[in-house]
């Protein structure tokens, strides 16, 4: 593979390439990319892409939805949520809750137990709102 990408480097050292280029450097990996695949040593990297792919695709904040993958831990709450989404979230639930209490409440049959504090994620909530 070193040889590959020596190759693709050697036929470059002719141009007047500046490194310090974004786009020459964007030129570069694509050109070493295209002679790794033609070569059949790519897999290794595909799958590693792949794998940051469903990375990124798994870590989304459930609450709006946004990808959570470049945030930092400390702002992250449980799960792969935005911290502040979910804090946001649990002063919703919490209301939520009050309601469905005080109708319970007027309706005489004592209050409600919501097992998971995930059981009310925002659009099942806001449907529920809505319909009222
Ligand atoms: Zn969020």
């Amino acid at each position: 593979m070193k040889q590959i990408i020596k190759d693709v480097l050697d036929d470059m050292s002719e141009s007047q390439i500046n490194l310090g280029s974004e786009t020459a450097r964007k030129t570069i990996s694509n050109l070493i990319t295209v002679a790794l695949k033609s070569k059949g040593v790519y897999s290794e990297y595909g799958d590693t892409e792949l794998e940051e792919q469903r990375a990124r695709e798994s870590w989304v904040c459930e609450i709006c939805g946004e990808s959570t993958y470049e945030v930092e831990y400390d702002y992250i709450g449980s799960g792969t949520n935005h911290l502040g989404c979910e804090l946001k979230s649990q002063e919703d639930i919490d209301e939520y809750i009050e309601d469905i209490d005080e109708q319970a409440y007027a309706q005489g049959r004592g209050s409600s137990y919501i097992s998971s504090p995930h059981y009310s994620k925002g659009n099942e909530k806001r449907k529920i709102k809505n319909e009222k």
